[in-house]
């Protein structure tokens, strides 16, 4: 059985025109949505995924301001900047890139985030607020996850989802989504006991761990959705994501692939949120 695609990157590209309409619409009431990305110190990584952040603001008409900041800045001097945007009426979003220096509390700073400008969701009020049911900034990788399921009409109601990775930014949050549409969720860790036999119980799969091929075509239940989140780079320098593709792929019903899957989808949801931030602001 050959699983059908889900095509992050194209999907992304239709949220992105949706994006640019929805800007345009902004510009007739006087608003530029505009978001701020803080990136301190020298993470390649990092600096790739910034750069394209900024890249999608500037195809959308998103203005976007970038501070690179020295890898021995202050927690302090990271507060008191993310203070002046909050202030700043011309900025709807502000990005924290993680991860942050040694130095530096991630915590501390990213709860300084004015929470109708924390488009990443990543605020306690957010977070809690999806937990009651009632999200308002929801982390934009989960986001995009729940966005290609419907997209590709997953069926998630009475489903069993089994999230395998608990990090607050995508495993939480992305469990508290498919509970809110009704899926039956299983959220696994590195303690998780015969993992194997709970992915294999799933009819929706999502590994978000950073282990490349983590999971095998053995953990894929026939016809299941595997969601493959993570991002690994390889001894040979290319990309891989947290589940053998080609194994995978075999059994599945449905799989993303890594690059191309749920990476665009992450994007898209950072501009959705940052023009929903700037059409909420006035
Ligand atoms: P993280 O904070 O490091 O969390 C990793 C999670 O995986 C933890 O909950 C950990 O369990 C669990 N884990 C580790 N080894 C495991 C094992 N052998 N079996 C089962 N669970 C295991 O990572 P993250 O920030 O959530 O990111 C996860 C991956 O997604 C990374 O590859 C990251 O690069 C990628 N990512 C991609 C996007 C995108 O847009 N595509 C966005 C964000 C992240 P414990 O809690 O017990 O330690």
């Amino acid at each position: 059985m050959a699983a059908r695609l889900l095509d992050g990157k194209s999907l992304a590209a239709q949220v992105r025109v949706a994006v640019k309409r929805e800007v345009e619409a902004l510009a007739q009431r006087g608003i530029r949505p505009g978001l701020a990305v803080l990136l301190a110190g020298e993470n390649p990584a990092s600096r790739v995924y910034v750069r394209n952040k900024v890249r999608a603001c500037e195809e959308t008409g998103v203005r976007s301001d970038l501070y690179e900041l020295p890898a021995s800045v202050s927690e302090e001097a990271l507060v008191d900047r993310v203070l002046a945007l909050n202030d700043d009426p011309d900025i709807h979003g502000i990005l924290v890139q993680l991860p942050l220096p040694k130095q530096v509390d991630a915590h501390e700073v990213l709860e300084t985030i004015a929470p109708a400008k924390d488009i990443d969701g990543f605020h306690e009020s957010n977070l809690g607020a999806l937990l009651a049911g009632r999200p308002r900034m929801v982390p934009c990788t989960p986001a995009g996850v729940m966005r290609l399921l419907e997209h590709a009409g997953v069926p998630l109601a009475g489903s069993h989802a089994v999230v395998i990775g608990r990090s607050n930014i995508v495993g939480k949050p992305l469990a508290l989504l498919l509970l809110q549409r009704d899926a039956t969720v299983t959220l696994c860790h590195s303690k998780s006991r015969d993992l194997e036999n709970l992915a294999r119980s799933a009819d929706i799969l999502v590994a978000a761990v950073g282990r490349a091929k983590l999971v095998t075509g053995r953990m894929v239940k026939p016809g299941a959705c595997v969601i493959d989140v993570g991002v690994n780079r390889l001894s040979d320098g290319s990309l891989a994501g947290d589940v053998d593709f080609a194994a995978a792929s075999e059994v599945a019903g449905w799989i993303t692939p890594v690059p191309g899957g749920v990476g665009p989808m992450t994007i898209a949801m950072l501009l959705e949120n940052c023009v929903r931030a700037a059409g909420a602001s006035k």
